[in-house]
């Protein structure tokens, strides 16, 4: 049933195929479970949710490393929400270690700014955190500060999800957000229809319907449906910023492999508040539990209710992987406002 959306109503309209489109941003899901947005669609039109949150995608080896840091008598800092990510063996919660949620890297600064400890902040996040971190380690926090950098970039992922052609994709509704930051440029080489969005539930069903329009053109380009928030060039002085601090590094991504330079490291310049080199941590390869499908959900070929655990071993208050603690991550947000599918 459309309702009385008429921007669903012309997507019922239009959609002739089977469609399936991904978006990488926890926050569309959030925003598509809370109003549902699935249920004012055709039936086959499928909208799953790729690697868009932040904390999900942040493998095993990273936890670890965090772990590793609070052993070695670090206080670590960090978004409430990793605090119950499972690492190999525990979570920052369950660890005992001294861990300190904070809002964002300056809380974490002010922290160092009271101890003589050492003070980690583990730092995850997009393009959209990533700036705010960089221009944080230029204003040359205190010696006893460091960061662990497990920063993501969303394209090299999307490369790699296009390459596999497992979840056969019709296009991408791309993160509002993050192309606040970037731009559109560095979209625009992707072979598939593409439409940026925001937030609202016209933004996005605005989103879908574009997506469906290019498809049945035969089109394959990048549509702006956010155009009050997203310009072409981006935010060239962020962009800067993150350039200056950050490299981009081949990294692993939880539930999938390393994808070649899809994170950011802390430039040689900046190595004094790198935590990895600081304190020779490495990052080790990811053992999954072995009945969570997170993988496969944060690759779109699986939905959290595909999922045995679902509700039963794995909730909230359980969570047995890392989508079921974020609230960015598909199976929390499916949980909490009982999506079924
Ligand atoms: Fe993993 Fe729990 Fe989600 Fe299943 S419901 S995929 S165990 S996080």
């Amino acid at each position: 049933m459309a309702g009385k959306n008429p921007i669903a109503e012309k997507i019922h309209e239009l959609t002739d195929r089977n469609l399936t489109f991904m978006h990488v941003c926890g926050t569309h899901e959030a925003a598509i479970a809370r109003h549902g947005i699935r249920s004012l669609l055709p039936e086959n039109l499928k909208i799953v949710m790729g690697p868009g949150c932040p904390v999900c995608i942040t493998p095993q080896g990273e936890i670890d490393a965090a772990l590793e840091l609070a052993e070695k008598g670090c206080i670590i800092a960090t978004y409430g929400d990793l605090l119950r990510v499972p690492g190999s063996n525990g979570s920052l919660e369950s660890s005992g270690a001294d861990v300190k949620v904070v809002q964002g890297v300056h809380k974490a600064v002010e922290i160092a700014k009271t101890t003589d400890k050492e003070v980690v902040f583990v730092s995850v996040g997009f393009e959209t955190t990533a700036p705010t971190v960089a221009a944080t380690l230029l204003t040359r926090p205190p010696e006893n500060f460091s960061i662990l950098s497990c920063h993501r970039l969303i394209p090299p992922a999307m490369d790699w999800l296009l390459a596999q052609g497992e979840a056969s994709l019709n296009g991408f509704l791309l993160p509002g957000h993050v192309l606040v930051v970037t731009g559109l440029s560095e979209y625009r080489r992707f072979p598939v229809p593409q439409v940026v969005a925001g937030f609202e539930p016209d933004d996005i069903l605005l989103g879908i319907l574009m997506l469906v329009e290019q498809v049945r053109e035969g089109a394959v380009r990048l549509d702006n449906a956010y155009p009050r928030a997203v310009f072409e060039e981006g935010n060239p002085k962020a962009l800067e910023i993150l350039h200056k601090v950050f490299e981009p590094c081949d990294v692993e991504w939880r539930g999938f492999p390393i994808i070649p330079k899809s994170g950011l490291k802390v430039r040689e310049e900046f190595s004094a508040w790198d935590a990895q080199k600081k304190f020779g941590i490495e990052f080790k390869p990811t053992k999954k539990h072995a009945a969570c499908i997170c993988d496969k959900v944060l690759r779109g070929i699986a939905s959290p209710t595909d999922c045995k655990l679902f509700g039963k071993v794995c909730t909230p208050r359980t969570p047995v992987g890392p989508c079921m603690v974020s609230h960015e991550g598909a199976c929390k947000i499916w949980h909490h406002y009982h999506v079924k599918n």
